[in-house]
């Protein structure tokens, strides 16, 4: 895929890392970032709204829209399905805006091979003890959910590797603030500059 005038960032961490709170917050301050809205199969949680946090949608539809070939990458989560539908992506990169995508480490590998431009942060928490207590701050989920969330945030943050940034989670102003600087920065990587100022390098360097 050709590199879009836009960043991609792909935005991983375990359950409970605070990783909505922190990109929810960035795209208050920051008026080029938006965030890719996700298909799932999931049932809403209270206050989730369709359209909104995701696309609420049933089995059946989203392997037609997989067979469709409708997403840019998808994975299977818990026993769940999520995927990144191809429209909602790549218009906004085309008009320069940078978009987030919050997907897994599995969705992140997909996304990659197929655009290698795609800028990885991992999100980590503090400690366990931390994780453990803002998952048992969700009143929807049972005990037995909180445990298997547990073992696949550890599974999860096994991954931070394969990232380029990672940041931790501690106090949410300094990790915003990080966040944010790794947005800034890329804007001026040289290959992102040259597509945007194509004429401004041709016009500096015809003399
Ligand atoms: P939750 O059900 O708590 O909203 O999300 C569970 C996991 O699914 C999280 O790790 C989240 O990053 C991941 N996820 C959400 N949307 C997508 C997506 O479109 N693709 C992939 N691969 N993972 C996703």
């Amino acid at each position: 895929m050709d590199k879009k005038k836009g960043n991609l960032f792909i935005l991983s961490a375990p359950s409970g890392a605070g990783k909505s709170t922190l990109y929810k917050a960035l795209l208050k301050q920051d008026q080029q970032v938006r965030i890719s809205v996700s298909h799932t199969t999931r049932a809403p949680r209270e206050g989730e709204e369709d359209g909104r946090e995701y696309f609420f949608t049933d089995p059946e539809s989203f392997l037609d829209m997989i067979a469709e070939d409708a997403f840019f990458e998808h994975a299977q989560v818990f026993d769940n399905y999520y995927g990144t539908s191809k429209t909602s992506i790549f218009n906004m990169l085309e008009q320069g805006l940078d978009v987030i995508l919050e997907i897994d480490w599995q969705g992140a590998r997909q996304v990659r091979q197929l655009y290698s431009e795609a800028i990885g942060i991992f999100i980590l928490p503090p400690s366990l003890k931390a994780l453990e207590e803002r998952l048992k701050g969700r009143a929807t989920d049972t005990d037995d959910v909180i445990q298997r969330r547990m073992a696949k945030a550890v599974d999860e943050m096994s991954h931070y590797k394969e990232y380029d940034f990672v940041i931790v989670n501690d106090d949410l102003k300094d990790a915003l603030s990080q966040m944010a600087s790794i947005f800034m920065a890329m804007r001026s990587k040289t290959s992102v500059i040259e597509q945007k100022h194509t004429n401004l390098i041709n016009d500096l360097l015809s003399m």
